[in-house]
C-alpha cells in the first residue's frame, strides 16, 4: 500500500483544510479532533508521509521517532492533562489498519483526557 496523498490529514498539513491547531514543529503537528470522544481529545500527527506506526517504525530517521514521542508528551502538558503537569493524565493510542479501525491513512496519536477515560477496550 502507497501513502495516499490526498487523505484527510495531507490536506490539513498543506492548509487545503482547517484544523483547531494546539501546536506545530518541524516534525508534527497537533489539533483537535474534529468529533471528541472525551472532553479532551487531540491528534497528533507527523509532517512526514507515513500511513501508519510500522511504517513510520520501518522508515522514519531516529530523529523523527524522538520528536514525534517527545511531541506527544509536549502536547499533553500543553492540554493540562499531563501527569508531568500537575494534570490528571491521559490515555495516548494509535489505531494501525483494519482491525485496528484505523480510517485515516496517515499516522497519528490520538490523546484522550479532560476526565477518566474508562475501559481500555470495548
Ligand atoms: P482513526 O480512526 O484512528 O483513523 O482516527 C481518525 C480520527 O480523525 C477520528 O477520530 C476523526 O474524528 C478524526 N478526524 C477526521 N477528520 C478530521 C478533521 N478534518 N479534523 C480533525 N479530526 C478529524
Amino acid at each position: 500500500m502507497s501513502y495516499d496523498k490526498n487523505n484527510i490529514f495531507a490536506k490539513i498539513l498543506r492548509d487545503e483544510i482547517p484544523c483547531k491547531r494546539i501546536y506545530e514543529n518541524e516534525y508534527i503537528l497537533s489539533f483537535y479532533d474534529i468529533n471528541p470522544q472525551k472532553k479532551v481529545h487531540a491528534l497528533v500527527i507527523t509532517k512526514g508521509e507515513y500511513i501508519d506506526l510500522d511504517d513510520f517504525s520501518s522508515r522514519a530517521s531516529e530523529k523523527e521517532i524522538s520528536e514525534l514521542i517527545k511531541g506527544i508528551s509536549f502536547v499533553a502538558k500543553k492540554l493540562g492533562i499531563s501527569l508531568n503537569d500537575n494534570g490528571k493524565g491521559y490515555r495516548s493510542l494509535v489505531n494501525i489498519g483494519e482491525h485496528g479501525g484505523q480510517e485515516v491513512p496517515h499516522l497519528h496519536f490520538h490523546l484522550f483526557g479532560g476526565e477518566k477515560v474508562g475501559k481500555m477496550v470495548s
